[in-house]
């Protein structure tokens, strides 16, 4: 994920704009008419990442693509040579392309997600993830599914079997299916049903992915996902 980077020769913060579909762009402080934008300057000698500072601005950017205003905390020593970036908001993450005809609410939940991440809650975003991908699932019939318990057929509401279940119906590959589980399914439970730990944006990223994928492997060819889905007796 890219973080937010201030060039102090040039005074621009290089950062992902989420008004910009989360693409890196670059925030300068020139206003209209190129007059310079707002600082708030306050003086006083700090630490900040075990190094002294003299003063911490709070200097206002904007996104030389579409104009969005930006706040970057920043400590230095008098001069924009010292300078370094603690934080710039807004915050963003690149958005996953997602199929015209996904449902409304699919399309809420995994946005959500993404704004989980950028806000550096990778747990929620990971959790969303993991919901997004049961909701699809319970859309294109796979809500309640028969699965093989040693030879005894048995029925289940669990996202494992629905995952195998789309997985036997060829409506996701096998590749699929085990990126699925590992990095969605599993990673979801840990965070709904396991003790506390942290989530690396690493995970939500491979989370995000492959959500991304299945979504579209689901939607992106929608008449003919809809007939095999109908053939296998999933959708009415
Ligand atoms: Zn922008």
């Amino acid at each position: 994920m890219p973080k937010p980077f201030y060039k102090w020769d040039e005074n621009v913060v290089l950062a992902p704009c989420p008004d910009c579909g989360g693409a890196t762009t670059s925030f300068d402080d020139k206003g209209y008419s190129s007059t310079r934008l707002g600082t708030v300057i306050i003086n006083g000698h700090h630490q900040y990442a075990g190094a002294g500072y003299s003063r911490i601005l709070w200097q206002f950017f904007r996104c030389n693509v579409c104009s969005r205003g930006g706040v970057a905390k920043i400590h230095d020593n008098g001069n924009s040579q010292t300078a370094v970036l603690e934080s710039f908001l807004p915050t963003a993450i690149e958005k996953a392309p997602l199929p015209a005809g996904l449902p409304d609410d699919i399309v809420k939940e995994f946005r959500e997600a993404e704004l989980d991440a950028s806000n550096g809650a990778y747990r929620s975003g990971s959790a969303l993830l993991r919901s997004a991908l049961e909701k699809t699932l319970k859309k294109n019939g796979y809500d309640e599914v028969e699965y093989d318990d040693k030879g005894v057929k048995k029925k289940s509401r669990s996202l494992l079997h629905r995952i195998d279940a789309a997985s036997d119906d060829g409506v996701i590959t096998e590749t699929r299916k085990k990126r699925a589980h590992e990095n969605i399914r599993v990673l979801g439970n840990d965070i709904l049903h396991d003790d506390w730990r942290e989530v690396s944006p690493d995970e939500f990223d491979a989370a995000h992915k492959y959500t991304q994928r299945i979504l579209e492997d689901l939607y992106d060819d929608r008449p003919t996902v809809e007939s095999r889905l109908k053939a296998k007796g999933r959708l009415p």
